[in-house]
């Protein structure tokens, strides 16, 4: 975290400097506004404090804040205003350019430690609230147990995907997953046992999907899994490869070997060309169609991968 000391008195910023370096905090200087602000441009990411001088050559405190506050950083940046000047209107002008408090020189050492103390207050709340938030969001778009998207968040994200295959003209694929037998092993190893199954499958499927494919839990044991720019064929692949990685080793829960399937559904569409009314239906259309190809798998014997209308 480093502090920008804007300042064209060579006294002023001496001091200014040597006090804020005691504290422990790295700081960069400035002699006029235009070149604090070429550094704020270079340091924008480690810069959390500023003192800006209200009257410099170049550009003035008032401006350099502006230009500041205007700046996408991906954090606050405290702004300290220091005036010699009196006037209430001076004050008043730096707070709603987007100023935090200000120092009225000349300042003591003890007021500089203060104001650094009000700052960083301030910027562990910011950080405190913003990991929060991030959390938050978190909570509000995953299934606590498996990590994945949970069903709202899923609804969203393949809608998105399918307004995005409409525009780019691409086929999309969807596919349903339900895991064959599953009550049995609640039923003989108990329900700790059936979550962690639950995760071990989910882990398998994760390992044979892009980055960029949509995978959410539907339901207890179902799962969808949207792949975005594959036509039917690829999307088979890529179910098959699903299904083999559950059945091709057993899971080891609890100190038991269990082998474990999943039945697939999957169909696949190319939305381009539809109404934008027609495509808010093509989701549920298509996860219907993949919910009764996963039927039919289902009754064919498990363990398989079955393309709707096939
Ligand atoms: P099928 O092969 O026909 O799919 O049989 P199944 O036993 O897998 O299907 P069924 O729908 O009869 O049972 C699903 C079970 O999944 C019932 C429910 O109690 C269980 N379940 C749902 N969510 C969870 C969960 O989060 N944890 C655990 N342990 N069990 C869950
Ligand atoms: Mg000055
Ligand atoms: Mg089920
Ligand atoms: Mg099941």
């Amino acid at each position: 975290m480093k502090i920008l000391i804007a300042e064209d008195d060579l006294v002023t910023r001496t001091i200014l400097k040597k006090i804020v370096e005691e504290q422990g905090y790295e700081t960069l200087e400035a002699q006029n506004g235009y070149e604090a602000w070429k550094i704020f441009q270079e340091e924008k990411d480690n810069i959390h404090i500023a003192f800006l001088d209200w009257l410099m050559p170049e550009m003035d405190g008032i401006e350099l804040c502006r230009r500041i506050k205007k700046t996408t950083v991906g954090h606050y940046v405290y702004i300290l205003f220091l005036k010699s000047k009196q006037g209430i209107e001076n004050i008043v002008e730096g707070l709603e350019a987007g100023g935090d408090n200000y120092m009225t020189k000349p300042f003591s050492r003890k007021e500089i430690i203060a104001r650094i103390g009000v700052a960083m207050r301030f910027i562990n709340i910011e950080q405190q609230l913003k990991a929060a938030n991030i959390k938050l969001n978190i909570m509000a778009t995953t299934d606590s147990l498996t990590g994945l998207l949970n069903r709202r968040r899923l609804m969203e994200c393949l809608r998105d995907e399918v307004f995005r295959a409409a525009r780019e003209k691409n086929p999309c694929c969807l596919i349903m997953i339900d895991i064959d037998y599953f009550k049995k092993v609640n039923d003989t190893l108990g329900h700790t046992a059936g979550d962690n199954v639950l995760i071990e499958t989910v882990d398998r499927i994760k390992a044979e999907l892009r980055p960029y494919d949509i995978a959410g839990r539907y339901g207890g044991e179902e799962f969808l899994i949207g792949i975005p720019k594959a036509d039917l064929e690829t999307g088979k692949i890529v179910a098959e490869r699903i299904r083999a990685s559950i059945s091709n080793k057993p899971f080891q829960i609890d100190g038991n070997k269990l082998d474990m399937t999943i039945s697939l559904g999957i169909t696949g569409t190319i939305p381009s060309g539809r109404s934008k009314k027609d495509m808010i239906h093509l989701i549920e259309e298509m996860i219907e169609r993949a919910d009764s190809a996963l039927y039919k798998a289902k009754n064919a014997g498990r363990n398989r991968v079955i393309a709707y209308g096939e």
